[in-house]
């Protein structure tokens, strides 16, 4: 892989076009998860952490992101305080953010709420949120987010994984898409939430899809997604015809892989 594309901090900040999200940078070689570099960082808004393996990056529901050399993996602190978006929003925020710089190389859609999708379905990027609370209230969020850039290979166990460069036919310059995608989240952070909600279902290939809904407690149920609520709900009709909202936090939702529910 050409030396210059490699994630470094020099040729981060060389490309940095924003006004506050990565001004306070940290590259790293090998973390656990950025998740826990940033607690040993004194992070505030728009801090960046960046390293070039994780051992241990995390997914939702307890689940693990594969980090291997060629990816891009970071945490950006957020301080909700500063906007006026519903805490859940932002998890669509950072989503919407990178679907829009990757789109700039390759069509790309988000699988509602936080993956980004290739148009066969495979996973180029998925983005974990965590709330850091301060006197109960949301203090700081921590979004981690893995971008399979230039990624070579993945577990035989990762049947969607796909790599930026495998559908470029090139590499990716590591730096220069993440100071896209950091850009990008900068704009939409100056979205109403009703433009937010309104676009990120525009590039939601989960909107219009069967989807099947796998809560972590309770009965698994199908049913058609409609829409994104205002607070960033995947709005699902059942098939009783009854209509639910679904909270990012409670579930996977299966189906943009063909998977047949009926
Ligand atoms: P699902 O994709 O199963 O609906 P999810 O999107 O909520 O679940 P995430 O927490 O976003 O899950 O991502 C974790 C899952 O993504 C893992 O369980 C694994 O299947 C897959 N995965 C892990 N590492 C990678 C990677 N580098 N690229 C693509 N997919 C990965």
């Amino acid at each position: 892989m050409t030396a210059h594309r490699r994630i470094s901090f020099d040729n981060i900040q060389n490309n940095l076009s924003t006004t506050m999200l990565g001004r306070d940078l940290y590259v790293l070689d090998e973390v656990t998860s950025t998740f826990d570099a940033c607690e040993k960082i004194g992070v505030c808004h728009g801090t960046v952490v960046c390293a070039k393996r994780q051992t241990d990056g995390t997914g939702r529901l307890g689940r693990s992101w594969e980090s291997n050399e060629g990816g891009i993996y970071f945490s950006l602190i957020l301080e909700p305080s500063r906007y006026g978006f519903d805490i859940q929003l932002y998890t669509l925020i950072c989503a919407l953010g990178v679907q829009r710089a990757i789109s700039e190389h390759t069509a790309c859609m988000i699988k509602w709420p936080n993956d980004i999708v290739s148009p066969d379905g495979r996973k180029l990027c998925g983005i974990l949120t965590k709330i850091k609370l301060f006197d109960s209230k949301a203090g700081f969020i921590n979004v981690g987010i893995g971008i399979n850039a230039n990624n070579k290979s993945f577990s035989d166990d990762l049947k969607y994984a796909g790599s930026l460069c495998d559908f470029l036919g090139r590499e990716v310059d590591e730096n220069r898409l993440l100071c896209s995608v950091l850009s990008e989240i900068e704009k939409v952070l100056c979205l109403s939430p009703d433009s937010l909600v309104k676009e990120f279902a525009e590039v939601c290939v989960t909107v219009g899809s069967r989807v099947k809904i796998v809560p972590a407690e309770g009965e698994k149920y199908a049913g058609n997604a409609k829409g994104i609520s205002k607070d960033g709900s995947l709005m699902v009709e059942k098939d009783d015809g009854s209509l639910v909202c679904v909270n990012s936090g409670e579930v996977s939702v299966r189906g943009i892989y063909g998977e047949n529910y009926v």
